[in-house]
């Protein structure tokens, strides 16, 4: 078997055409949707995303606002930043790109985002409502992970789905989705004792660990579908993800590559949040 590739990137368009068309509706009633994205230091890899995230606002019509700080800013012009963005009805979404520096306090920051602007879907709020099966904003990688999996008519009832990785921004939303979605979920981490035994069960696999290429092939079910969310730089400079991708996509039913496939969903699913949150305020 050959595995039919997901290709983020297409999914990605088809989605933000449609972003565009609604965004341009809510602002032709005056609620242009808005986001506001605070970097704080000089991280590259942080610099880049975003970019990216601003970047992609621009070409969905939103309005965007990018505050910059330097890496020794006090926490509390953060702070007030924050609170003044959570008062500005051109902003709809608010979003503090991790990590932050060590004198930050990471969950009083996220704590201090408006829940109704929570984009990222981190705050404790949001993270209850996810839990409760009536989300508000759910975290953009897992969200677009289901969106990849309803986009291929992958039905998860009954399946067998294991998550590897379990962090608050990936692996334990992404097992509270794919149960929500009734599948039957393990979720794997360093200390689980003989991983291979339970991703062999896998019909679903979701590698969510920053391992290059540590899933290989004779780890996967043939037939199973294989989502690598991870992102690993190789000496040589080139990307790739958790998954060993020649050889899995040898015997996997479907797969997203590194990059081109969850990556470009994540950003996507920003502006959905953002964009929904704009449509909930117009409502
Ligand atoms: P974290 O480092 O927060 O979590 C990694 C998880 O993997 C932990 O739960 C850890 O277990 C587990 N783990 C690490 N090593 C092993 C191992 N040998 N065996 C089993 N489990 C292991 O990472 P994130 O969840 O934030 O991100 C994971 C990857 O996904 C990274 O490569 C990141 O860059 C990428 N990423 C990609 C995104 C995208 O848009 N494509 C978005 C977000 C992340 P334990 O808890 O026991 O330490």
């Amino acid at each position: 078997m050959t595995a039919r590739i997901l290709d983020g990137n297409a999914l990605a368009q088809t989605l933000r055409a449609d972003f565009k068309k609604r965004a341009e509706a809510l602002a032709t009633r005056g609620n242009r949707p808005g986001l506001a994205v605070i970097l704080v230091g000089e991280d590259a890899a942080s610099q880049v995303y975003v970019r990216n995230k601003v970047n992609a606002c621009v070409q969905a019509g939103f309005h965007s606002e990018k505050l910059t700080y330097a890496p020794d800013v006090e926490a509390r012009v953060v702070l007030a930043k924050i609170a003044e963005l959570n008062a500005d009805p051109r902003i709809h979404g608010i979003l503090v790109q991790l990590p932050l520096p060590k004198h930050f306090d990471v969950d009083a920051v996220l704590k201090a985002i408006s829940p109704e602007k929570d984009v990222d879907g981190f705050h404790a709020e949001n993270v209850g409502a996810l839990m409760q099966g009536h989300p508000r904003f759910i975290p953009c990688t897992p969200y677009g992970i289901m969106q990849f999996l309803a986009d291929a008519g992958i039905d998860l009832k009954g399946k067998e789905a294991v998550v590897l990785g379990r962090s608050n921004i990936v692996g334990k939303p992404m097992a509270m989705l794919l149960m929500q979605a009734s599948a039957t979920v393990t979720v794997c981490h360093s200390q689980t004792r003989d991983l291979a035994f339970h991703t062999r069960r896998a019909d679903v696999l979701v590698a969510a660990l920053g391992k290059a290429r540590f899933v290989t092939a004779d780890m996967v079910k043939p037939g199973a579908v294989v989502i690598d969310v991870g992102i690993n730089r190789l000496p040589d400079g080139k990307l790739c993800g958790d998954v060993d991708f020649g050889p899995v996509s040898a015997i996997a039913s479907a797969i997203t590559p590194v990059p081109g496939g969850v990556g470009p969903m994540t950003i996507t699913m920003l502006l959905a949040n953002t964009l929904e949150a704009a449509e909930r305020e117009a409502r």
